[in-house]
């Protein structure tokens, strides 16, 4: 079976940034499974496996228009101490959930603690960076009516809702 929109995909993936690091990768688990065409994953990534099969393996860069996002400064804002209360220790690298402008949630990465002024980060950690994806496509199925309809992947006995 292909890979097409309304398909379960199952890869072993890892992530590398610009500089060889690597970000992520799946080695030591089990695949990750996604529905094909409901952005679970980065536009990129669905793009590239498109129409592959079972066994199919390659590597792909992505540009951060089709990952995470570019770097927006307009995303960095500093704020008084004050305004976190009761929270005692505000430290770099602290993330915090909050509500953004159109009504979804964000998350706010602490980036700097300074004097009484706390610099929050409103961008995607990965934002700005261009995406090295190495994959393997390990299985293929039909996504279930009930997949379809939550958009996300049900297996085995963890799925909880
Ligand atoms: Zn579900």
């Amino acid at each position: 079976m292909k890979i097409a929109n309304g398909t379960v995909v199952y890869i072993h993936y890892t992530l590398t940034n610009d500089a060889g690091q690597i970000m992520d990768s799946s080695e030591g688990t089990d695949p990750l499974a996604y529905i094909q065409g409901m952005g679970n994953v980065i536009p990129g990534l669905e793009r590239a496996l498109d129409g592959c099969v079972t066994g199919d393996k390659f590597s792909v860069s992505i540009d951060p228009e089709d990952a995470y996002g570019t770097f927006d400064e307009a995303l960095i804002h500093s704020v008084p101490r004050s305004a976190f209360g009761d929270i005692e220790a505000i430290e770099a690298g602290m993330r915090f959930q909050t509500r953004a402008p159109d009504g979804g949630m964000m998350v706010l990465t602490v980036s700097q603690v300074a004097n009484d002024l706390v610099t929050l980060d409103g961008n995607h950690p990965l934002a700005g960076q261009r995406l090295t994806f190495a994959v393997e496509v390990t299985a293929v199925r039909a996504a279930t009516p009930t997949e379809i309809e939550h958009g996300h992947v049900h297996d085995g006995d963890d799925h909880h809702h």
